[in-house]
């Protein structure tokens, strides 16, 4: 794949010219984990540049994608409006889809996927469920256990999960069926 033909691609996944990044560092400049990373967000988009596959694949291995946290900081900052998070979010699904998860992400994985298990579930986010799906997925059964009353009594865990009535709806978002409202 040359370099067009990637930027191309990660275009029509995203709606992220990539290629507009002009490498000012306010992205990097901004982001709240940078220093945590392996590769900063504008690297990223450099190296997305590139087009070279090699460069790809350190993005997919790297920890960066997934100590993203969507906080779109560097969104906002940006003077071309290039939405990093949405290129963030989309490199993630590549690199699960293509078995390439950095080693020490797979408890951030691990929480991805519960947190998206109790949206998927309930339409909404049921805490409990979440942390006992985490934990089983983890192994680390009694880490945090401690806390766990003192939130029962403070009302901010609760057994049940409330779900919400559009079942169906909620059925073919995750299925990506859902159509764009009418404008
Ligand atoms: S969205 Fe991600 S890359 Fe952008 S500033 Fe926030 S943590 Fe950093
Ligand atoms: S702020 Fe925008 S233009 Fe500047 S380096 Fe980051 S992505 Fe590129």
């Amino acid at each position: 794949m040359d370099k067009i033909e990637l930027s191309k691609k990660v275009r029509q996944q995203t709606d992220v010219n990539v290629i507009e990044c002009y490498q000012c560092g306010k992205c990097t400049a901004g982001c709240p984990v940078a220093d945590k990373m392996d590769l900063r967000p504008s690297v990223i988009m450099r190296m997305l540049q590139s087009g070279d596959e090699k460069e790809m694949d350190e993005i997919l291995r790297s920890l960066s994608i997934w100590l993203c946290l969507t906080c779109e900081t560097c969104y906002s900052r940006c003077p071309m409006e290039l939405d990093i998070p949405k290129v963030m979010d989309y490199l993630r699904q590549r690199s699960l889809a293509e078995g390439k998860v950095h080693r020490e992400a797979h408890d951030i994985v691990a929480f991805h996927k519960s947190f998206l298990n109790s949206i998927e579930s309930n339409g909404r986010l049921h805490e409990m469920g979440l942390v006992v799906d985490y934990k089983l997925h983890t192994g680390n059964l009694l880490q945090d256990i401690t806390t766990a009353p003192g939130m029962f009594s403070r009302g901010k865990l609760h057994i049940l999960p409330e779900r919400i009535k559009d079942r169906t709806g909620l059925s073919r978002l995750f299925k990506g069926q859902t159509k764009k409202p009418k404008s």
